[in-house]
């Protein structure tokens, strides 16, 4: 009976110890995660709070979440309210820690105005903004783990120029796009960014927050932009419900038009663990081949 005591209350210990494993580094997005992931040495552990296929606009965090969040040695968030439900948290968890936000790199200047004083948040696809967003991370790393500087210094450096260079690549093509190709229609309003870098004119059925509602109006005027346009193509995305897309391919075969709806892109959380689009350079390739693809 004695053994059977102390085996429980070893088994309760032990238990409990594990569930209070401190998290290290802890990350909102998936987005996020990776580009810590590519800076920080692999002794220090990483975890995201919202995993593939989770729409961070709409993410109310769990219990388990708040114990991560106050666990965690520092805090990653995008910030511009990409995480709107967060931000109390964040704020309250940002007096007792380093809480740092990847948009905290970037002027004014820099950012997409969608009103008074409120930015689009998806800066990720922009890989020359999202360099410099990195760089500040870098920054921002190498003072929270000075042991580690010099990694931290090379790896940033590293990590950007293949950010810059992916985008150059890409250039080319996108570039040589004729004028009439140059459009594109998503789930929501992610892709501005990536718009902007390549003068591609893109239209999302929601804003930028898949908390706003649209109606038969968005709907009947992103169908026109389609038939006018002459996309053949519309894109849903792995982290926003596809139905709305669906709505709207319905809409343009209504008006006599025809488009298909391509295969899903990643835009505010990148792919399965272990898959190539795990990292956002992979999600970046993936995405713009898709979108090349639809408009060739
Ligand atoms: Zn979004």
């Amino acid at each position: 009976m004695k053994r059977l005591i102390v085996f429980l209350l070893v088994t309760i210990l032990f238990t409990s110890c594990q569930e209070e494993a401190p998290v290290e580094v802890l990350a909102t997005t998936s987005v996020v995660a990776d580009a810590a992931r590519q800076i920080l040495p692999e002794e220090i552990t990483i975890t995201a709070l919202m995993q593939s296929n989770i729409d961070p606009h709409s993410y109310k965090p769990v219990e388990s979440d708040v114990a991560k969040l106050n666990s965690a040695k520092i805090v990653l968030h995008n910030g511009l309210h990409l995480e709107g439900k967060m931000t109390d948290i964040l704020e309250k968890v940002g007096r007792d820690k380093p809480v740092y936000a990847m948009s905290s790199a970037l002027k004014h200047n820099d950012l997409i105005e969608v009103g008074p004083n409120v930015h689009d948040p998806h800066i990720w696809f922009d890989l020359n903004l999202w360099g410099r967003c990195v760089e500040g991370l870098g920054g921002f790393l190498a003072l929270q783990y000075p042991d580690y500087k010099d990694v931290i210094v090379a790896n940033t450096e590293r990590y950007a120029a293949e950010l810059r260079g992916v985008h150059s690549d890409f250039a080319a093509e996108l570039m040589a796009l004729s004028d009439s190709n140059r459009a594109m229609v998503t789930a929501h309003d992610a892709f501005s960014y990536f718009g902007r870098a390549f003068a591609i004119e893109v239209m999302g059925l929601q804003g930028v927050s898949t908390a706003a509602e649209f109606g038969v109006n968005d709907i009947r005027s992103t169908a026109e932009f389609i038939i006018e346009r002459e996309l053949t193509t519309v894109f849903t995305e792995t982290s926003v419900n596809a139905k709305s897309i669906e709505a709207l391919k319905e809409a343009v075969e209504q008006k006599g038009g025809a488009v298909r709806l391509g295969k899903p892109l990643f835009s505010d959380a990148l792919g399965e663990k272990g898959s190539p689009e795990a990292t956002l350079i992979g999600a970046f390739k993936y995405n713009t081949t898709q979108i090349l693809n639809s408009l060739k």
